[in-house]
């Protein structure tokens, strides 16, 4: 059973497919969340459904009660924020009110969006098309909290990968201060071509563990 496929499309354009936590819009990367969860009983009945993004949703299902810290997000305020963001989505143009609206993709996709671009400076790689990786996302996903909703796997496999992509930028810098010459025709190429195949090989893998966390819409 699922929620009903007509009143999940109303639900959609109602909310314009923002998440109704944090505002921010999602376009396809927005998932229906139960309020009362599924395996405690509750229904597929568009009232139980609430829109969010992906960080607010591993946010939402993260909540550890055997060892309780920080405050849960209930079923009851959930279904406030719904109330309350449709409420206030519907209300445009309605006296003078406006609501603001992110692109903002969040911390979890962008942080993939990077990887693939880290990857791609990776297999790209060779002399005179040099590149830096980059680490603006995964410091985001660590300064929001967010990293820590990753499985224990996934979360190890993107430690690495990031290690081994900063690794690659110093290796890349002392390639070009230590450029090829007569008495060291390769310079350090040999042991930059190392770190390139084990940090592509590790970024693959980070990559496919995020990839399968983003794409399984968890049934909480
Ligand atoms: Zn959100």
């Amino acid at each position: 059973m699922s929620f009903n496929q007509n009143e999940v499309d109303t639900l959609l354009a109602d909310c314009r497919r923002c998440c109704c936590i944090c505002h921010k819009f999602c376009g396809v990367h927005i998932e229906l969340h139960h309020a009362d969860h599924r395996s405690e009983g509750g229904s597929d009945d568009i009232e139980n459904a609430i829109p969010l993004c992906f960080d607010c949703h591993a946010e939402v299902g993260h909540y550890n009660s055997d060892h309780p810290r920080g405050r849960k997000f209930t079923a009851e305020e959930l279904r406030k924020h719904k109330k309350n963001w449709l409420e206030q989505v519907s209300s445009i143009g309605v006296n003078g009110s406006t609501v603001e609206f992110s692109r903002d993709v969040g911390a979890i996709q962008s942080m993939s969006d990077e990887l693939q671009y880290n990857l791609t400076v990776l297999t790209n790689n060779g002399v005179g098309l040099l590149g830096s990786t980059c680490q603006v996302n995964f410091e985001r996903a660590i300064k929001e909290g967010v990293i820590k909703y990753l499985p224990d796997e996934t979360r190890n496999k993107v430690m690495i990968a990031y290690a081994s992509s900063s690794k690659y930028n110093r290796a890349v810098e002392m390639y070009i201060a230590n450029p090829p010459s007569a008495t060291n025709p390769t310079g350090t190429n040999g042991q930059l071509t190392n770190i390139v195949s084990r940090a592509t090989t590790q970024l693959q893998e980070a990559l496919r563990l995020l990839t399968v966390f983003i794409n399984e819409s968890p049934s909480i």
